[in-house]
């Protein structure tokens, strides 16, 4: 029998477990405070639970934290995480520390299967979708290594796949992460990035979590984003800044739009003119991240002047845009560069 991963509930059902097991609701929030609060995850060590429950728990359940099997630091003093789950799969995660805020940045698929043509995580291919508890024991496992006084501030949905493909186990994700009586983060502070999935937006835009959202847009027509990004085909260009005008964006927030630079490819003066006219009419920014290259790439970094270039055309018509230089490249944890062997 397999075990249940207490980290796919949330409080209120760890609550609902407790009494299925013949204990009363409150058992469940000792249990989340033990999880969360405490960062316990052996069952048989939550001295506050009676021995007999933590028994017949034991041997129903686990906490779910994937073996950290590898971590790697970066010279920017970020740092490359590698989790192996029980079945092999392996993800990264990636934890970038600057100025007083430390950003995780978390995978929801092993592999993806979306194959955009600048992204190593893309020729992986998609292996399996995570759950919400495979989600959530990064943060767990991220948080384990950190030095003490040390926190996770803030969550970005960047890593390996694509979370609203993997919509359910994301969305659980994201109400893991904001519960108060379990990681307790405000929405404010976490970030789901999506490659312009309209229906996804759209779903989520109804389910009020007030998190903010990134899209991952990287060209400003048809034609070069059909070569660059495939889903393009399914989800023609204006489709997603369209879906987010209607997005509820929290007071003062501003959309993210991801832009990498390809040099030759995206990165002309009149690719900037037409994205000024694409985002007209939303509260946008633009991170400008110029391509982190990686063994068998087609592509290269545009030239630093042509970089500068794209940002004041942008800036002059009132957008901000932020050059975004990636942390982790000299690890492999750069956007985009992300790849890992599935499975032993
Ligand atoms: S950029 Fe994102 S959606 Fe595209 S292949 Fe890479 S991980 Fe998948």
């Amino acid at each position: 029998m397999s075990l249940i991963n207490l980290l796919d509930l949330l409080p209120s059902e760890l609550e609902t477990l407790a009494e299925s097991l013949g204990g009363p609701r409150y058992r469940g929030r000792q249990l989340a405070s033990w999880i969360y609060a405490k960062g316990v995850t052996d069952i048989r060590a939550m001295s506050d639970l009676p021995r007999e429950f933590r028994e017949t728990l034991a041997a129903r359940a686990e906490v779910g934290v994937p073996e950290l099997e590898r971590r790697t630091p970066s010279q920017d003093g970020s740092q490359k995480l590698v989790f192996r789950y029980r079945d092999g799969a392996r993800v990264q995660s990636v934890l970038m520390p600057d100025d007083d805020r430390l950003t995780l940045c978390l995978s929801t698929q092993v592999g993806c299967g979306f194959s955009c043509a600048f992204c190593f995580t893309g020729t992986m291919g998609l292996e399996r979708n995570l759950g919400a508890g495979e989600i959530i024991g990064q943060v767990l496992g991220a948080r384990a290594t950190l030095a003490p006084g040390a926190r996770i501030t803030h969550v970005v949905y960047m890593g390996m796949g694509e979370p609203l493909a993997n919509y359910a186990a994301t969305v659980k994700s994201i109400k893991l992460l904001t519960d108060p009586q379990a990681l307790g983060f405000s929405p404010r502070r976490i970030t789901v990035s999506t490659v312009g999935l309209v229906s996804g937006i759209e779903k989520l835009a109804k389910e009020n979590l007030r998190v903010n959202l990134a899209i991952s847009l990287h060209a400003t027509s048809n034609e070069i984003r059909d070569r660059i990004m495939p889903v393009n085909k399914g989800f023609a260009i204006g489709g997603a800044p369209a879906a987010c005008k209607r997005f509820p964006l929290p007071f003062r927030q501003r959309m993210t739009f991801e832009y990498v630079l390809l040099e030759g490819v995206n990165d002309a003066p009149e690719d900037a003119r037409r994205l000024v006219r694409l985002l007209k009419g939303i509260r946008a920014k633009i991170n400008l991240i110029p391509f982190n290259d990686w063994e068998g790439s087609e592509f290269s970094r545009p030239p630093l002047p042509r970089i500068l270039a794209f940002q004041s055309v942008l800036l002059e018509h009132g957008i901000r845009a932020t050059v975004r230089w990636s942390k982790g490249e000299d690890i492999g944890a750069a956007c985009g560069q992300l790849r890992e062997a599935v499975t032993v």
